[in-house]
């Protein structure tokens, strides 16, 4: 069985699209690329596109964060933000991985990006479906009712047609669903919020939006240290370069190289970085990525001229709709 992870939603703080006059600007540069790259007929255009990365060709995408995960047919979604509406369009379609029900949703924090989608999570409103909200916050359920609340939104809480279930998790104590062994972890934010590390077949995946970083030794981390540690993909916060995170302490959102200490240190295969900031455009994005090749390199260089081994870590920054899948 496989270990399925995709990215409904990337963005942070507020979905985000560049305008429509830099998006013109965008496929200008793209349609220069492909005469310049030697490329001149219709029929090429399909094979040039495919032969791209996809944010340099489509971006990172505007929808907030939203994470699924599939085992076998199990499933959880993490955090409600807009990215949780393609879920929806995929459940009334009525196509795979899943048409149906029972939803586990668990939240890390109730800042808005992270809930904006979640009056538009469509198995809200279908009779006989059922919907399991977690999180370590308390007032979980008040939270998720106040959501469906006018003048906010047309429908009350009451009048929804799903069955639905809250779930208040104990801090650091794994809760399962189906095959997910799922453990909430306190991240570094302004308004509590909580990661979570997720296994299942051996695998791992650690959900570390949002987060600030600011405790990365073993001994700061100190009980929160295990969600970081035997890890498949991480996934962190990087919506700032490193000067700006000086700027912005305590506004609660890291950068790369933070992530990538911390993978270096405990192991880490995978990395991958996002809740991009709403302001930034797809090249302030692939400079984020170039600033944080140019950290990865100038560790590999301190390290071999002490003959030693940069530790093998993959990473890239995630563009809305990847999906990864650990065999
Ligand atoms: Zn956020
Ligand atoms: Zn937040």
């Amino acid at each position: 069985m496989s270990f399925s992870i995709k990215f409904w939603g990337v963005r942070g703080s507020l979905p985000s699209s560049p305008p429509p006059t830099v998006w013109a600007q965008h496929i200008e540069g793209v349609l220069q690329n492909f005469f310049s790259s030697g490329h001149h007929g219709a029929h090429q255009v399909s094979s040039y596109i495919r032969g791209q990365e996809v944010p340099v060709v489509g971006g990172y995408g505007s929808a907030t964060t939203c994470v699924e995960l599939n085992y076998g047919n199990d499933q959880i979604i993490i955090d409600g933000g807009s990215g949780i509406r393609s879920i929806s369009e995929r459940i009334l379609k009525g196509t795979a991985p899943r048409k149906k029900g029972p939803y586990h949703i668990f939240m890390t924090h109730f800042h808005w990006d992270h809930v904006i989608g979640l009056p538009f999570f469509v198995p809200h409103f279908i009779p006989g479906e059922e919907i399991h909200y977690y999180a370590v916050q308390p007032e979980l359920e008040s939270l998720i009712r106040g959501l469906f609340k006018k003048p906010y939104f047309p429908v009350p809480f009451e009048a929804l047609q799903a069955k639905i279930h809250f779930h208040v998790l104990e801090p650091r104590k794994p809760i399962h669903v189906g095959e997910f062994k799922v453990t909430p972890y306190q991240l570094d934010h302004p308004d509590p919020c909580w990661g979570f590390k997720v296994e299942a077949g051996g695998k791992s995946y650690a959900h570390c939006v949002d987060t600030e970083g600011t405790r990365v030794t073993q001994e700061d981390l100190g009980a929160d240290l295990p969600l970081y540690q035997d890890i498949d993909v991480m996934y962190f916060d990087a919506q700032y370069t490193l000067p700006e995170l000086a700027e912005k302490a305590n506004w609660g959102h890291s950068a790369a190289q933070v992530g990538l200490e911390i993978a270096f240190r405990e192991g880490i295969k995978r990395v991958l970085f996002a809740h991009h900031d709403p302001g930034a455009r797809t090249d302030h994005v692939l400079e984020l990525r170039r600033q944080t090749r140019e950290y990865y390199e100038s560790v590999a260089r301190a390290l071999a001229s002490n003959n030693e081994q940069i530790p093998t870590v993959e990473w890239d920054f995630a563009h809305e709709g990847l999906e990864i899948v650990l065999r």
